[in-house]
């Protein structure tokens, strides 16, 4: 079995993600007893559109866009003089938020990406995507004007720990694309490197999984299995509408994932956020349901998503607690330095009962040895 069921984006509301990206694959290969990695790891995407999440592309950067605050000060010049709006994505991320978390941002949160620098031609030319975006979602013409823009959820680093043939240790199962965590990007993906998840080792995992199985006949799953998980989507179907809807528990997870697990974290508010989706989880054993149909009950499939999401929340806030330093995209105000000596190593997290079981496993070092990125 390869799992490629992409990312966990929808945990955190906004998020650049889609709305498929439940992180369902990482849940399922966790409670099959593959150990999860990095799941700290998530990446904040500096310039995502306030409200909806939808990405207005690094490109924009990339042509030479600049960013102000409310006070039309270019504040990247205090962050990274050197790179700039260039700078890698957890640092812009932690500009932006300073700068709005510190009053220099605008009324709705969020600070300015001025476009038009770029010159219309060339906006016409490169950005034409966004061009649509900044006028159909936030009626905004980016050739003539700003856009306000904020941090958002884009990516997960961390997901189910393969080997480099996509292997997990769970015999028979493997991961590709971004629910896996070969771990290549680090903490901290660089934009267009997701393609080394789905095509390199998408590709590798396809053709040692084929190699595997060869010769191996298509297992029967236990009846006990599948008779354990029809009864729990009867219960689901069958349920009394007594508990709290699904949106409302989604919506909340959505603001205390966003809330205290994002750019900044620190013990208390990870602490408070663990509580919370422990709390999600006991209520989303009663969520109520509307539908009681057999056939495409979406009901039922949020349900189940939902729980997804929840065990993945709780391996992110349990890494994240864990990990007591700052490094990639994980910002802990309380332990603000890299710490090599203590963390220079992986947080695994394998299920165990109530709570993740957290262990470390090595860092796979070839020819770059991690250095202190300064700018
Ligand atoms: C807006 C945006 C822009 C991006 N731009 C870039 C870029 O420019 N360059 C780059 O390298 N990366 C980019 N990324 C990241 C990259 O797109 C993703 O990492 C990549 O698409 C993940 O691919 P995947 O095949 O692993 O998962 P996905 O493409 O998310 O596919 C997962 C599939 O699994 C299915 N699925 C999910 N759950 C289940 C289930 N329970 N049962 C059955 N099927 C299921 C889904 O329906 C979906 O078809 C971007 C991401 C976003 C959100």
């Amino acid at each position: 079995v390869i799992l490629a069921t992409g990312g966990n984006g929808q945990l955190f509301i906004p998020t650049t993600n889609a709305l498929i990206c439940t992180g369902d694959g990482i849940a399922m290969a966790y409670r099959a007893g593959a150990p999860l990695m990095d799941m700290e790891m998530v990446q904040y995407h500096p310039t995502t559109l306030a409200g909806l999440g939808l990405l207005i592309t690094e490109g924009a950067r990339g042509e030479g866009a600049h960013l102000y605050n409310a006070e039309g000060e270019r504040f990247m010049e205090k962050y990274a003089p050197n790179k700039m709006e260039l700078a890698s994505r957890d640092v812009v991320s932690r500009a932006e938020q300073t700068e709005i978390d510190e009053g220099r941002g605008f009324p709705n949160g969020t600070v300015a990406l001025d476009i038009t620098v770029v010159g219309r031609k060339r906006i016409h030319e490169a950005l034409r995507e966004i061009v649509n975006v900044g006028r159909d979602f936030a009626g905004t013409d980016i050739t003539r004007e700003p856009i306000h823009i904020k941090p958002g959820n884009h990516y997960a680093m961390g997901g189910i720990k393969t080997d480099i043939n996509g292997q997990t240790e769970v015999p028979g199962l493997y991961a590709a694309g971004e629910c896996a965590c070969v771990s290549v990007h680090g903490g901290n993906r660089l934009g267009a490197n997701s393609l080394l998840d789905t095509l390199i080792f998408g590709r590798r995992a396809g053709q040692h999984a084929a190699e595997q199985g060869r010769g191996v006949s298509m297992p029967t799953p236990a009846g006990s299995e599948l008779a354990r998980e029809r009864d729990a989507i009867s219960d689901i179907v069958s349920r009394d509408r007594s508990g709290r809807r699904l949106s409302e528990i989604r919506a909340e997870l959505g603001a205390t994932m966003d809330g205290k697990v994002a750019v900044f974290r620190d013990e208390d508010r990870l602490r408070e956020a663990l509580e919370k989706v422990k709390q999600l989880q006991e209520e989303v054993k009663t969520v109520a349901v509307d539908d009681r149909g057999s056939v495409f009950n979406q009901d039922v499939l949020g349900v189940l998503e939902l729980q997804f999401m929840l065990d993945n929340a709780e391996c992110i806030v349990m890494g994240a607690i864990e990990r007591k330093e700052s490094r990639g995209a994980q910002y802990r105000t309380d332990y603000p330095e890299r710490n090599d000596a203590d963390w220079l190593k992986h947080i695994t997290l394998t299920a165990n009962g109530d709570i993740p079981e957290v262990g470390f496993s090595e860092v796979t070092m070839t020819q770059w040895e991690p250095e202190e990125r300064t700018y």
